[in-house]
């Protein structure tokens, strides 16, 4: 199974911290994390095996919604910062839109990303 994971730069700290609490889950061997670039450095320096894509603002969110749309992403946690602006608000609501085309699992907070963990 396949997660990918976002978190704008205001929800970086909230993000480690969420998958550090989800350690045993997450590590898994049949769960394969994959990020935006700077979330995805940042989860490697706590620790985990992830794919690192494009930064957001680069192509990053595009490139995951590509991967929902390809069958290949099974769930997405995205900590999106909603009192921030995002040059890539365009990729963003792409990437929501297909997760909804596909119906695929997306969590935009952490209260949401918690339930869905559960769910695994
Ligand atoms: P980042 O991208 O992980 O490269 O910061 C996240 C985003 O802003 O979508």
């Amino acid at each position: 199974m396949e997660i990918a994971i976002i978190a704008h730069d205001g929800k970086k700290a909230e993000m480690v911290q969420f998958l550090n609490e989800h350690k045993t889950i997450l590590n898994d061997k049949n769960i394969h994390l994959i990020a935006t670039g700077t979330t995805g450095t940042k989860t490697e320096k706590a620790g985990f095996e992830v794919i690192k894509l494009l930064s957001g603002p680069y192509g990053g969110d595009a490139q995951i919604a590509a991967r929902v749309a390809e069958g290949e992403t099974n769930m997405v946690i995205f900590f999106r910062d909603p009192l921030e602006k995002h040059p890539h608000e365009p990729d963003i609501f792409m990437l929501m839109r297909l997760c909804d085309v596909y119906n695929v699992p997306l969590a935009t907070n952490p209260a949401t990303a918690e339930l869905l963990i559960k769910a695994l």
